[in-house]
Order: structure tokens, then sequence, then C-alpha cells
């Protein structure tokens, strides 16, 4: 059993890298992020603000977050109802970076996400989890790109679904998010020193598919 830890910004292909491995390697993935993204939501369908602490308290204890498996894809159910889909909406990229800094939530997604990486090889990518979901993992990678390179590549995705495109805005996203996640008092996006580095700037999905598998002895 083992498990491998991937943080980085937001953009950067953390999720389409570790859905890669975990196919290539034939372990568990799990995207820590849509744990944020359910978690907005709720806050959300309930009219509360993500950055009102004091009320996000009011429903943490008691939301079901429930993640499951079809066809070795990852759905999310919250309180029974799947949302799987609402929360790639895009308000919902700021609206979980915002209620991803209180600790009530953090402390029981972090349990949730450990819980499931104790009995199984696993996957996880995220923020923190090097540094504190999973801070022992045997492989640990820390994968960053420019924020620039990371709008242009969401920009050719969005404009491949036939959408408008505002480049200077998804740029502004980009780098609100990565503020954000990297300046929050809890548990905030950092390179610890036993990760590799790994710039993608100039690499194609494959090619850092095949660079961290380099890494990977338990093929
Ligand atoms: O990775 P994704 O963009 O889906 O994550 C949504 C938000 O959830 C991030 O912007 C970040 O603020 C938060 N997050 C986190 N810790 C994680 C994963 C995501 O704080 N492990």
């Amino acid at each position: 059993m083992y498990s491998i830890a991937i943080d980085g910004p937001s953009g950067v292909g953390k999720s389409t890298l570790a859905k890669a491995l975990a196919k290539r390697l034939g372990i568990t993935y799990l995207d820590t992020g849509a744990m944020y993204r359910a978690m907005a939501w709720k806050a959300l369908s309930l009219g509360i603000d993500p950055n009102d602490e004091e009320r996000v308290k009011t429903f943490v204890d008691d939301v079901k977050i429930e993640v499951k498996y079809k066809d070795g894809v990852q759905q999310i159910f919250v309180d029974g109802t799947d949302v799987s889909l609402a929360i790639r909406e895009h308000h919902m990229s700021k609206a979980s970076s915002d209620i991803s800094r209180h600790n009530c939530v953090r402390t029981k997604l972090v349990a949730m996400q450990r819980e499931i990486a104790s009995n199984q090889s696993v996957v996880l990518d995220g923020r923190d989890i090097t540094s504190v979901v999973l801070p022992h993992a045997e492989y640990k990678f820390f994968l960053t790109a420019k924020a620039e390179v990371r709008a242009e590549r969401r920009a050719k995705e969005l404009e491949a679904k036939g959408n408008v495109v505002d480049f200077a805005k998804i740029l502004k996203d980009i780098e609100e998010r990565d503020y954000n996640d990297s300046h929050r008092a809890n548990s905030p996006l950092t390179l610890t020193p036993d990760s590799v580095l790994v710039d993608s700037s100039n690499m194609t999905a494959a090619e850092v598919l095949e660079y961290i598998l380099g890494f990977i002895k338990e093929e």
C-alpha cells in the first residue's frame, strides 16, 4: 500500500495527472477539491455566504458528504444529492476557495480524506495534501506552471467547448485564486522541502505523466 500526494495551484492539470496516474497504477484517485466544492454548494443552497464562518459552522457538522466511484469515475454527493456536475459551474471555483479557509470545514474534510487513504493505495490532489493531509506519503509532488500558461490552457478548453473567451478575466480569476490559496492562515498552498517540484509550463500532459511515473517504484 502506498500514497501519492500532489499539490499545486488552480488550473495546473493536477486532476488530469492524478486521474491518469490512478488508471495506470490501478489505484484510487481522490479529487479533494471536489469536497471543498461540495461544501460550497451546500452553503449556497442554504443561501449562506461561504465567507461567513459563523453561518457555515451551523451546517458543517451535520452535512453528509459522500465520495463514490462509478466505472472508476469519482462522484460526489451532498446529503444524498449527486452534485458532481453542479460543483463544476464557474461560480463554484471562487465559492470553494472562500469556504476552504474555515477551520471547521478543513477539519471535517481532512479527516475524511485520511480515512479514504488509510486502507488502500491512493493518489490525492489538492493544496494541502503534501503538507497536512498525507505528510508521510511515499511520493510527494508539487505541480506548477506560470499563471499565463494555465490561463491559456483554460481559455483553449473553453474555446473548444464553443465559449467566447475573455483571456484577461480568466488570468485574473487564476491569479486571485492563487493569492487566496497561498495566503490564507489555514493550510496554505506551500511547497514542502520533500516534494518534487515539477514545472509543467513547457510540458504536455503526457510528458508530465511519464516524468512522474519515473519516480514510482510500485508500478
Ligand atoms: O482543485 P479545485 O480547484 O477543484 O479546488 C477548489 C478550491 O478548494 C481551491 O481553490 C482551494 O481553495 C480549495 N482546496 C483546498 N484544499 C484542497 C483542495 C482544494 O483548500 N486540498
